[in-house]
């Protein structure tokens, strides 16, 4: 649905290599799967246009794609940004892409920087 542009990149602090890719070194750490409103949603690794960070698709089957060209950090932030557009779409949320860069960026922070609350959630 939605994808990264090159412009989204300059926002970004970790820009995607377009050089050598990084697709295995991605599959052996990017979950298979993420849950969005009680549904089971496949991440995928594809090579994508140089820019593209990734995309959210609803239909017909949600899914979550990401370009395989990117270091870790960057995936892990597109697998949330791609969420967002799908907890916004499902939730008929209506959030603009600046809603979901700015939720990408707060919500990477309270997960990656906040190690008690991860440890929190995995124990409940
Ligand atoms: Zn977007």
């Amino acid at each position: 649905m939605d994808s990264k542009s090159a412009e989204e990149s300059q926002t970004n602090s970790s820009p995607p290599q377009t050089s050598t890719p990084s697709q295995f070194d991605l599959a052996g750490v990017l979950p298979e799967f993420v849950f969005i409103g009680g549904i089971q949603v496949p991440v995928k690794l594809a090579r994508m246009a140089p820019g593209d960070f990734g995309e959210w698709r609803g239909y017909p089957s949600p899914s979550i794609t990401v370009n395989g060209v990117l270091e870790a950090p960057a995936a892990f932030m597109t697998i949330l940004h791609e969420a967002l557009h799908g907890i916004s779409e499902m939730y008929e949320l209506g959030l603009t892409e600046r809603d979901v860069r700015v939720l990408e960026i707060a919500l990477s922070d309270l997960f990656r920087r906040t190690e008690g609350l991860r440890h929190f959630g995995e124990k409940i």
